[in-house]
């Protein structure tokens, strides 16, 4: 399978909390926590539409203003999603300046603001850079099944878990994935083109089998067409395998629901970013802070099936001893160790 998506840490496994999802074969990518990233160039900070908050703990939330300043100026709107008082926090961020010159931008970046409740419910809040950021359009949905944003090719699902505050975990699941055999295409004769695009997004969003698909190409000048049944071409040219699943799960304490609920959200992740900021020697503080042991979260990512577990926001008591918990981790994951 060819991924469509490419998570990385962007500041290490030290440093503030945030994960990059890039796609492969868009400008466009997505973000897991907002803590720190100045370190990540504007070029791909500008890639963004959606970013996924787990709690506003400083570390996680850090790099608000940063992003806010990359994209002013710019038409575009960002998503961003967070836990109960969301909103209210981006509006204080943004408050804290002053936004007297912007009425006259040509451009209206626009923020919006998502606080997701434990009930099921959601509200949306716009804020328009034109009009000073003043909070506008509120607007209440219900979240079905976790679902907090949809679309074509992939959904983001949250659930709740316990940091003595909510803190909410994410994953991120491609619906299916569509290849498409080359070989097959030269066999019938038809170039490769923006019609394959719009071939998956037909299969993707359910369309009937019978329905006639065009397909077209530019040739001499003109332009070519060629129709098929939709689902002739679907059984002769494309595969539609599983998508891809990447999870994300951080700040939390083991007890309680929360181990369930993180295996049953990580289930057959690809990939499994979870915070290991303690060894297991340090199981009662880390209880004591709601945080995760390295071993937990190994054991965590075995019973969820993971294919590869990423450890991650670990306490910089641990500098120059990363690799312990790096091999607690893969311990756990392995099950060659009992906690
Ligand atoms: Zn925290
Ligand atoms: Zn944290």
């Amino acid at each position: 399978m060819k991924p469509q998506f490419h998570p990385t840490l962007v500041n290490g496994p030290f440093g503030d909390p945030a994960v990059f999802v890039d796609f492969l074969y868009e400008r466009r990518a997505l973000l897991f926590d907002l803590g720190d990233i100045a370190h990540l160039p504007p070029r791909k900070i500008l890639r963004l539409s959606h970013v996924f908050i787990s709690h506003t703990h400083m570390d996680h939330f850090i790099g608000f203003d940063h992003l806010t300043r990359i994209f002013l100026g710019r038409d575009k709107m960002l998503s961003l999603y967070g836990p109960p008082g969301f909103i209210d926090q981006v509006w204080h961020h943004l408050s804290a300046y002053t936004w007297n010159l912007v009425e006259s931008y040509p451009t209206d970046f626009t923020i919006r603001a998502t606080e997701i409740y434990p009930d099921g419910k959601a509200l949306a809040a716009h804020f328009h850079c034109r009009s000073g950021f003043r909070s506008e359009e509120n607007e209440a949905f219900a979240v079905a099944d976790g679902v907090v944003h949809d679309e074509e090719s992939f959904r983001v699902r949250a659930i709740f878990l316990d940091h003595r505050i909510p803190s909410l975990a994410y994953t991120l699941e491609e619906k299916y994935h569509v290849n498409i055999m080359k070989n097959r295409l030269d066999e019938l004769g038809l170039p490769v083109g923006a019609w394959l695009t719009e071939l998956k997004g037909a299969v993707l969003s359910g369309a009937s089998d019978d329905m006639p698909f065009r397909i077209w190409w530019r040739e001499n000048g003109g332009i070519e067409e060629r129709w098929m049944p939709l689902g002739d071409l679907r059984t002769r040219i494309l595969i539609v395998v599983p998508g891809q699943k990447i999870t994300y799960v951080t700040d939390t304490i083991y007890k309680g629901d929360n181990a369930e609920k993180i295996v049953e959200l990580a289930r057959g992740a690809d990939y499994l970013f979870i915070e290991t900021p303690f060894l297991h020697e340090e199981a009662e503080r880390a209880d004591l802070k709601y945080h995760l042991t390295a071993a937990q979260a190994g054991i965590l990512a075995r019973r969820a099936g993971a294919v590869r577990v990423i450890p991650f926001h670990f306490s910089p008591k641990y500098t120059g001893m990363e690799e312990r918990l790096e091999r607690e981790v893969e311990e756990a994951f392995a099950g060659m160790t009992i906690h």
